[in-house]
């Protein structure tokens, strides 16, 4: 199973419901939107989502001009699709750079979802785009995190500053941006030490990094699989750190896909990357448009 794939199969089922209708009308809606708000919650949007996208799909359908010989089941689906893509932020958000001095990004997230191999990525991907990149290791906490990311540079050739583990994440982070204009890059990717779960410790730190070097951006990186928690998570991380988007990974799994879904509405920040793979080309910017037709099937 892929992504979304239930999603699409339980939207299809709100679609027949209006199959021998002539026109939306305020009560044969009802029913298709109860699948709706059924399927977004089955696919791990969270319950306050869910029924804005119902109520805001309700007002918009009914009464709804629409040009002779378009179905019902038509006109839904295309009220749906341009609320996915509503919902998700519209348009694809770009990385934003410093006009002055290297752009510095921030990766943020809890152990596990893939903050490492996201970092990586998007070395590779603004190398392409002719930047010079350097990465910063500030995860001291686990050895083996520093040595992932000194091989993940090594694999797209890029370079990594790295302090061991004796040294203080927002002085890891200072000197790296230090020596991002000292070898005159473009972007400084900060990698950071994730938990398991929220924590304290682990926000105060990003704060400190954070007033150390003012980041361009702070993206927090999701792990697709997250399911409901996703929300919540993605709210904690903006009220207490200040997030610019997100990049959510793990999209070739077989998640339900919740979280695409909530990280703008929650946040009012853009997901501006997906990961999807393990290989360090598998990043893509984020087309709201795309994925709302990846959903519709
Ligand atoms: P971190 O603790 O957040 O830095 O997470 P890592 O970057 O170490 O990733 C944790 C695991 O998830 C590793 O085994 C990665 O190879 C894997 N991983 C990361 N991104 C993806 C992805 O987009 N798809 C898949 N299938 N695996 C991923």
């Amino acid at each position: 199973a892929a992504v979304f794939d239930q999603l699409s199969i339980s939207l299809e089922n709100a679609w027949k419901k209006l199959a021998n209708e002539d026109k939306i009308t305020s009560d044969n809606i009802k029913e298709p939107m109860k699948e709706v708000r059924r399927a977004l919650l089955e696919a791990d949007v969270s319950l306050p989502v869910a029924r804005r996208f119902v109520t805001n799909v309700q007002s918009k359908a009914i009464g709804q001009e629409v040009a002779k010989g378009v179905k019902p089941q038509q006109q839904l689906i295309k009220v749906v699709a341009d609320e996915l893509k509503a919902l998700m932020g519209l348009e694809l958000a770009p990385l934003v750079y410093s006009r002055i001095g290297p752009t510095v990004i921030l990766l943020a997230g809890l152990q596990g979802v893939g903050k490492t191999t996201a970092a990586g990525k998007l070395a590779l991907y603004l190398k392409k785009q002719d930047k010079k990149v350097l990465m910063v290791a500030t995860d001291v906490y686990r050895p083996a995190a520093i040595d992932q990311l000194v091989t993940l540079g090594k694999q797209v050739d890029v370079p990594v500053f790295e302090m061991g583990t004796t040294a203080k994440p927002p002085e890891i982070a200072r000197k790296g941006l230090a020596e991002a204009k000292r070898i005159k890059a473009d972007v400084v990717l900060v990698d950071t030490a994730g938990r398991l779960q929220i924590n304290k410790d682990m926000m105060n730190e990003l704060k400190e990094i954070k007033k150390a070097v003012k980041p361009t951006e702070i993206l927090l990186v999701v792990d697709a699989m997250t399911g409901q928690e996703a929300a919540g998570l993605v709210a904690s991380f903006n009220q207490e750190v200040g997030i610019t988007g997100a990049i959510l990974t793990k999209l070739d799994g077989d998640s339900r896909g919740g979280a695409a879904l909530s990280v703008k509405e929650v946040s009012g920040k853009p997901i501006k990357f997906t990961g999807e793979g393990e290989a360090m080309t598998a990043l893509e910017p984020f087309y709201p448009e795309r994925m709302a037709q990846r959903i519709l099937g």
